[in-house]
């Protein structure tokens, strides 16, 4: 059965499907794409097919899957996002992680709407190569948070399953079963929670916020980035939301001391605000809660947060920057300072 590959699908996504027309797991299915006589020595398969580089393997999967255009290198980031390090794929990780180290195993994230759409434009569903990036938190297109788990079941460590129905393939929890196209509710919160966001327009406002400043991260991640401003963004971005990550010798990260309906997450464990560099082992729901509360400081915009122990209303308002300081230990306001002077100013 041909399988062909959408426009800013990732390699995974169309491995996946290929896959599963065949009626067979993405491994075994390589496995006979690459079959091999000597069976004490198989072909190694990547970790990570997104991250894939050109080369022998590359090109096998031409030979087997796109033949005549040739077109599969388009799905990977070295291809399609040239300087992006595969370091900004997002991974299966961040519970038993030591030092800064992270499973190769691929980890995905979905916007529900986007699969719904895919099927009732008659096609297969499939997963966008973008929503692998680590600082990809929301669908840009829909301008609603991304989904990294079954909201059905809830079990965090389940696997994406490629089904196809005898027409077409769609998304499923791989534990439970249920399709993702039709979890269209919001992780890590409450069904009348979900609605009350809906209806509320600094919801909106605050979520933009965090968007804008998930696309001028994204933009500027690229390596051969030719202006000196972009790297600095970059720089400064994630070295503000180190800060806000990593706990204080008391073990209480920043981020969890502010509260928001717009941005729930579930507080960074220990051993994640004990790294380095907590902003690549974060869940996508802090990373999300973090650039939101970062657009908020440096851009003022309304973004519903509250301060733990200080303002307890639900609808929280913009935090101010002698708030947040007010909560820092010496030591972090320190870093915050140096890392203030170097903020590049053009973006506000
Ligand atoms: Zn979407
Ligand atoms: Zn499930």
């Amino acid at each position: 059965m041909k399988v062909t590959p959408y426009d800013m699908e990732s390699l995974m996504s169309f491995v996946g499907r290929a896959a599963a027309m065949n009626s067979m797991d993405v491994r075994s299915y390589l496995r006979t794409l690459f079959e091999t006589d000597d069976y004490m020595n198989p072909v190694p398969l990547p970790e990570d097919l997104d991250s894939l580089e050109k080369g022998d393997f590359l090109a096998g999967l031409n030979d087997a899957l796109d033949p005549e255009k040739r077109r599969l290198e388009l799905l990977t980031l070295p291809s399609t996002k040239p300087g992006v390090h595969t370091k900004w794929l997002r991974r299966a990780g961040g519970i038993k992680m030591d030092g800064d180290r992270f499973r190769g195993t691929p980890s995905f994230a979905w916007c529900p709407r986007c699969l719904l759409v895919d099927q009732l434009n008659g096609h297969d569903q499939f997963l966008r190569l973008s929503w692998r990036l680590i600082t990809r938190t929301f669908c840009w297109k829909h301008r609603r948070p991304l989904t990294t788990h079954c909201l059905a079941c809830n079990d965090r460590q389940a696997e994406t399953a490629f089904v196809f129905n005898g027409d077409n393939v769609v998304l499923t929890c791989g534990a439970c079963g249920s399709p993702y196209g039709t979890q269209l509710g919001l992780p890590d919160m409450s069904s009348a929670t979900t609605i009350q966001l809906r209806d509320n327009k600094n919801v909106q406002f605050a979520w933009n916020g965090a968007i804008q400043l998930e696309m001028a991260l994204e933009k500027s991640l690229s390596e051969h980035s030719k202006t000196v401003n972009n790297r600095e963004l970059r720089n400064f971005i994630l070295a503000f939301a180190n800060i806000l990550m990593k706990a204080n010798p008391h073990s209480r990260a920043p981020i969890d001391l502010f509260s928001s309906v717009a941005f729930p997450a579930r507080p960074n464990s220990r051993n994640i605000t004990s790294l380095d560099r907590p902003y690549r082992a974060s869940s996508i729901a802090v990373r999300r809660k973090t650039h939101g509360l970062m657009a908020a400081i440096l851009k003022r915009r309304m973004n519903l947060f509250s301060i733990k122990g200080v303002h307890e209303k639900r609808w929280g308002r913009d935090p101010t920057l002698p708030e947040l300081r007010a909560e820092l230990e010496p030591e972090q306001n320190a870093e915050l300072d140096r890392l203030l002077l170097m903020f590049p100013a053009s973006w506000v």
